[in-house]
């Protein structure tokens, strides 16, 4: 699988907006979006950028959504062409399918404090669903499924280290968190008002769609 390797918070300043990549980076100075030049695009030729057309307009979400979910463009167009296939607003399916990824729910369980780390958590393994180990991070979450660990002291004590760095922190309805095990249980899908992401998926879905 295919993964952006360059500096983060590059990437928040091409947005325009703090991606949490990296989790707390983008809380301090180094987040590039803070930069006294955060209005201009990262590169050398920034200055010659003209304003944006429609289609740069609709290309500049869809980089957005990508890159904060982690995704190559490959893989984002799979998940587009399975959206479309389903009933619905293909936007809104969209966003369902992408906020239903592992990673993105063990991230927003708190048990990792980006979802690259989460991605990491799950690819070595630390992460069951319904008592067996899933170690696939695009596993897409179902109502009922139940996310537990794989009960080694290393990897409780890392999440619980995590958890516990944030005492404030609140889960989404649609997860329950049990924080002592810790362990959690899909109780509904995301909805769009779960997705943090300021995003107009229907200029995507005007993109993306032939
Ligand atoms: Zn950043």
């Amino acid at each position: 699988m295919g993964l952006y390797i360059g500096p983060s918070c590059r990437l928040c300043r091409r947005e325009g907006m703090k991606l949490f990549l990296k989790g707390i980076k983008c809380e301090t100075a180094k987040c590039q979006v803070e930069r006294r030049q955060r209005s201009l695009a990262p590169g050398m030729h920034r200055w010659q950028r003209s304003r944006a057309s429609e289609y740069g307009v609709r290309l500049r979400e869809k980089q957005k959504v990508k890159r904060y979910y982690g995704l190559l463009e490959r893989q984002f167009m799979k998940y587009f062409r399975k959206a479309e296939r389903l009933k619905g607003n293909t936007g809104e399916n969209l966003l369902q399918l992408l906020e239903s990824r592992l990673d993105n729910v063990v991230y927003k369980l708190n048990f990792a404090p980006s979802r690259k780390a989460a991605r990491q958590l799950i690819c070595h393994g630390h992460v069951c669903i319904n008592g067996r180990k899933n170690d696939v991070s695009d596993y897409i979450v179902k109502i009922g499924d139940k996310i537990t660990l794989k009960g080694s002291e290393k990897s409780t004590k890392k999440v619980k280290h995590q958890l516990e760095s944030n005492p404030n922190f609140t889960t989404q309805g649609w997860l329950q968190l049990d924080r002592e095990k810790p362990e959690a249980i899909i109780v509904a899908l995301p909805g769009r008002a779960d997705v943090q992401i300021p995003v107009e998926e229907q200029l995507v879905v005007e993109l993306c769609s032939r």
